[in-house]
């Protein structure tokens, strides 16, 4: 059996690595195609070296472009190759650009489509992640969800049997934060040690809907720099597209910022911070698996088992306290023993799947 994956943003790597050593251990042929999305060292190369994920056959170069071009772009140059490699499966991961030009291609050519992460919604359509979700959805034939929510999701949008399998897996973030804990580390890009031995909290930003508007990325800097000179220092390792606005819109964040940094050294700072503030979607869950609570910096999440559970809190920018939110998570007695994002072997069930087609 031969599966042509399709990554090319940081998450989809992280994702990735106990796939693609599931499927080597269950004799399933892997190609990958990396799309370029992500380019930065930082930002692609540490992962495969840090994690030892396999080398992608082939390396499209789509960085930098907007969203249409970037679409287009990668589905144009990955026809070929399904073409040329016949492949009996092409999988992508979450909701990229990356993951929908897959979808794009796989469906060209009547390729079966296997989407990993199926299943999940904001419900905000402004989301350009969100529009890259439904319909990768509607176009793959195996749906991988992680969770029940998920399901549901698809059931209330039409998805039936007939056309669609979907499974729950689990969520293969689980898989990955388990196999790689033991081996999370210090690096000297996130500046001297002894720092992150007192209470700091773990900040990371960069969705579009935060970043590209600078008076929304204005209000939510004040109220970050605010905390981090009043209530508890905050440590950021700054994404290019948010350093790049920051620096467009003249914007002074005044937190401890760092590089983007590597999975290891961040499964670390996971472990040693009090809280995490975040508008990532794969950092939300990977707070809860490190029992650490979590502030949302979005209106509505996907993960919405963490905040039924008070675990998450969302806060809207502009329109809710972010300090409250902070204090009131840190005194509050938390509950992290629901285990509905599986046990940690989503990735085994999916090799074990797509083998018994
Ligand atoms: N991450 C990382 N280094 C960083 C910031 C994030 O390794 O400097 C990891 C993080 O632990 C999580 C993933 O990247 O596993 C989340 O990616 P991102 O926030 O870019 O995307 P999203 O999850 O929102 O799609």
């Amino acid at each position: 059996m031969k599966v042509i994956t399709v990554i090319g943003a940081r998450p989809q790597f992280i994702k990735s690595a106990p796939v693609s050593k599931a499927f080597l251990e269950s004799g399933i042929e892997e190609v990958t195609v990396h799309t370029g999305q992500h380019y930065d060292d930082n930002m692609s190369a540490v992962f495969f070296n840090e994690m030892g994920l396999p080398k992608p056959a082939y390396q499209l170069n789509s960085g930098g472009l907007s969203r249409l071009e970037m679409i287009e772009k990668i589905q144009s140059e990955l026809v070929p190759i399904l073409e040329k490699e016949a492949p009996d499966y092409v999988l992508v991961y979450g909701d990229t650009n990356s993951t929908l030009a897959g979808a794009r291609a796989a469906k060209t050519l009547g390729i079966d489509l296997v989407h990993v992460e199926a299943g999940l919604r904001s419900f905000n359509l402004e989301m350009p992640e969100e529009h890259n979700r439904i319909e990768t959805d509607k176009l793959s034939a195996i749906l991988f969800t992680p969770t029940e929510e998920a399901v549901l999701n698809l059931q209330k949008e039409g998805f039936d049997t007939k056309n669609y399998q979907v499974h729950t897996i689990g969520d293969v973030m689980y898989d990955a934060l388990l196999t790689f804990q033991s081996r999370s580390r210090w690096h000297e890009t996130l500046g001297p040690e002894s720092f992150f031995d007192g209470d700091f909290g773990l900040v990371t930003v960069h969705r579009f809907e935060n970043v590209s508007d600078p008076k929304k990325l204005s209000v939510l800097v004040e109220e970050l720099n605010a905390i981090h000179e009043h209530e508890i220092p905050l440590w950021m390792p700054l994404h290019p597209s948010t350093a790049k606005r920051l620096k467009e819109f003249n914007i002074d964040l005044n937190i401890h910022l760092g590089p983007p940094v590597g999975y290891l050294q961040m499964l670390w700072l996971l472990q040693k911070c009090k809280i995490v503030l975040t508008d990532s979607g794969g950092l939300q869950k990977e707070a809860y698996f490190s029992e650490k609570p979590c502030v949302t910096l979005r209106d509505q999440t996907e993960w919405v088992e963490l905040v039924d559970r008070g675990v998450n809190k969302l806060h809207h920018i502009g329109r809710s306290n972010l300090s409250l939110s902070i204090s009131e998570l840190l005194q509050a007695s938390l509950d992290f023993s629901w285990k509905g994002y599986g046990e940690g072997n989503a990735a085994e069930k999916i090799s074990a799947t797509l083998l018994s087609h």
